[in-house]
């Protein structure tokens, strides 16, 4: 029997690249609903080639428009719009899988709503497991949900620990994140300040939305990924380590107490990831290119530089600080990112939005949803104050 499917940010990057590997096996997946932001064209397309029971747009203007469009066509797609309609489809009883690959923590509300209802969950949302930590594992845990990596560095581990997760504590000695370093590794540190807005979203080695590009160039999407670690493999936060590895083709690596390193390697192609979530525990055809060993440039490793990347290090102050401190630099980066996309703030300004919002931060009681919406509100508030002042200077 067909698994039904729902992708959560179908036009982005990862939303693009799911479909592709859907499209691959048709005998194992129907695909139940569809999510976008605003790009209501790329949308259209693919409802005309999934034929989903249902499109989310979360801009009601965009959610008519589609609608007329889809009606004029003759499709039978049902559209939706609004928060609530995300959390529907990602939690209807016709669907097995929920890719979840909306950006930020736009995404969290949709992801509880799936592991509570018990979906095999593909995790590419990182921002949601930051915010969400311990409520999103207890959603899991309680709905019987499966989560599964999809990040690149997260499904590498994934694939290199011991199948059953309750030998992890006693067999890992830490696990080594794989960093490509992001366009700006080389570059001058004086000229950081002059980086443009196009230059950031540039990556060397993948082709991926804006933000998680930006983030790649200042190595914030590192930080998120130690923390996204932290909660997905139960590690304690000194034994996770990063490593920058330029080529990108070991994904990550699991030492073990005995020295013994395992490594995961590919060439950087995020439908391998998908692939593996969708068909786990068994392999499909991704559409990847293989390696080809004799073929490949040397692969080198360097420590991170604390000075070029001063944000990776927040990841393992907020872990040791108190609760809601990586929602509060989760929501601190998003509003900060955007700033410099907008031309509000320069590059190396960055870092100083989500270094400040954390300070001074004291525990609050998280018990649910509404605490972390609530963190998450008045920390955007004060990274729009943190951003004014300046844009003002
Ligand atoms: P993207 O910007 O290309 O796509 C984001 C998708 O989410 C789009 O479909 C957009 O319409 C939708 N969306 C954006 N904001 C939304 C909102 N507020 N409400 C509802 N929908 C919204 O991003 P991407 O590169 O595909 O990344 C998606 C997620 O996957 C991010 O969390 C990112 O960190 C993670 N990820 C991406 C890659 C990659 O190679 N692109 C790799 C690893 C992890
Ligand atoms: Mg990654």
């Amino acid at each position: 029997m067909r698994q039904g499917i729902t992708i959560l940010g179908s036009t982005g990057s990862i939303g693009v690249n799911t479909l592709d590997v859907v499209a691959r096996h048709p005998e194992r997946f129907e695909v139940f609903a569809l999510s976008a932001a605003s790009r209501t064209d790329l949308l259209f397309e693919q409802c005309q080639r999934f034929e989903p029971a249902h499109a989310v747009m979360s801009d009601p203007g965009a959610a008519r428009d589609l609608d007329a469009r889809l009606r004029d066509a003759g499709l039978k797609t049902r559209v939706l719009s609004g928060a609530d309609a995300l959390e529907r489809i990602a939690s209807d009883e016709r669907v097995a899988v929920v890719m979840a690959a909306i950006v930020g923590a736009a995404g969290l509300p949709a992801c509880l709503a799936a592991a509570r209802a018990g979906k095999r969950l593909l995790l590419a949302n990182k921002e949601a497991l930051v915010v969400g930590g311990e409520v999103f594992l207890t959603a899991v845990r309680e709905g019987g949900a499966k989560l599964l990596p999809i990040d690149s560095e997260h499904s590498a581990i994934f694939q290199c620990l011991p199948d059953d997760p309750l030998t992890w504590s006693s067999r890992v000695e830490k696990i080594i994140l794989t960093a490509s370093g992001g366009p700006f590794r080389q570059r001058d540190l004086s000229t950081l300040h002059e980086v443009t807005v196009e230059q950031a979203c540039k990556h060397p080695n993948w082709v991926m939305g804006r933000k998680i590009s930006v983030d790649s160039a200042t190595m914030m999407n590192k930080a998120l990924e130690v923390i996204e670690a932290r909660y997905l493999f139960g590690m304690r936060p000194h034994q996770i380590e990063v490593v920058i590895h330029p080529q990108s083709i070991i994904h990550s690596f699991v030492q073990y107490h005995d020295t013994s390193v395992v490594a995961q390697m590919g060439t950087p192609d995020m439908r391998v990831p998908i692939a593996y979530g969708l068909s786990w525990p068994e392999r499909v055809d991704s559409g990847a290119r293989a390696l080809d060993f004799r073929a490949l440039p040397a692969m080198t490793f360097e420590a991170p530089d604390p000075q070029r990347f001063p944000g990776l290090q927040l990841a393992w102050q907020v872990l040791d600080g108190p609760t809601g401190g990586t929602a509060v630099l989760n929501a601190a980066n998003e509003v900060a990112v955007q700033a410099f996309l907008d031309h509000r703030i320069r590059f190396d300004q960055i870092h100083a939005v989500n270094r400040d919002a954390l300070e001074g931060w004291s525990a609050p009681v998280v018990s649910g949803l509404a605490d972390l919406l609530d963190i998450d509100a008045r920390a955007r508030d004060r990274a729009h104050a943190l951003v004014q002042r300046i844009a003002r200077a």
